[in-house]
């Protein structure tokens, strides 16, 4: 018999005792000798393999804030929007991509980064994949702002911080080691700046990690370009590579 095995015997006794037995009532139908060994076991199995804290579902953290939001109408953006853009992934994902608003594809199919910047995306994904096996699917991507601004203009600083609170939430749920920030309002909004937008470059900002705090967990985030840039500026398209192996080198550590 293990000492593990013993000592949830001597707890076993200690609760009859407990209860006001003198003796242990080994006579019962309920209380056999085998059935006293199986609760001890039972009770040694539950405290070595279950977590005693409750379990967590992110899947259904993140369904009841999507819930939450509803058809929301709470900026102006909603006024023109075909579609709120939640954010799609693994709700365990490492990575978190965050970009700053649903295009027009996005907007129809309601979903994140599906248009010619989202192939670029991906493939950049995919490329990063490559050295540790993930996917798209296994990344979590979302926007600063979940709705799309008409003609595709920049979010102002009221839908911004409108919609903030339901990022930090899906952040805070799926709790990624390492977020990317994509283009430079995502990575302004997330460094908790302030001031204009226009005091704020990415060409600046970018390869460099900097902390997002959320709860007590503090997220290394790195700013890089926006694929629609890259899309314009085929040239930089090395520098978001150093970016990304920046990541990975991370997440390395992270392990
Ligand atoms: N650009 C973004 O910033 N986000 C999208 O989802 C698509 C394009």
């Amino acid at each position: 018999m293990n000492a593990e095995l013993k000592k949830s015997i001597c707890d076993v006794l200690e609760y009859f005792k407990a209860m006001g037995f003198e003796r242990v009532p080994v006579t019962s139908a309920f209380f056999t000798p085998a059935a006293i060994i199986q609760a001890a076991e039972d009770r040694t199995n539950y405290s070595t393999n279950v977590s005693h804290e409750p379990a967590f579902d992110k899947e259904d953290a993140l369904r009841s804030l999507r819930d939450e939001i509803g058809d929301c109408k709470r900026c102006a953006l909603s006024q023109e929007r075909m579609n709120i853009v939640f954010g799609e992934g693994s709700p365990d994902a490492r990575i978190m991509f965050i970009g700053e608003a649903p295009g027009r594809e996005e907007d129809i199919q309601a979903r994140p980064f599906v248009g010619d910047a989202g192939k670029l995306l991906t493939k950049l994904i995919e490329k990063m994949g490559e050295k540790t096996g993930f996917k798209r699917k296994d990344v979590y991507i979302a926007n600063i702002v979940k709705c799309r601004p008409p003609m595709n203009r920049d979010p102002h600083d009221d839908e911004m911080r409108t919609c903030s609170p339901f990022l930090v939430r899906q952040i805070e749920i799926i709790a990624p080691e390492v977020i990317v920030s994509l283009g430079r309002i995502s990575a302004f909004s997330l460094s908790g700046r302030t001031g204009p937008l226009t005091s704020f470059s990415i060409t600046r900002e970018r390869g460099k990690f900097f902390d997002y705090k959320v709860g007590k967990r503090s997220i290394p985030v790195m700013p890089t370009f926006h694929p629609a840039y890259l899309l314009r500026n085929p040239k930089d398209k090395w520098l978001t590579w150093e970016d990304a192996l920046a990541v990975l080198k991370r997440l390395e550590e992270e392990k």
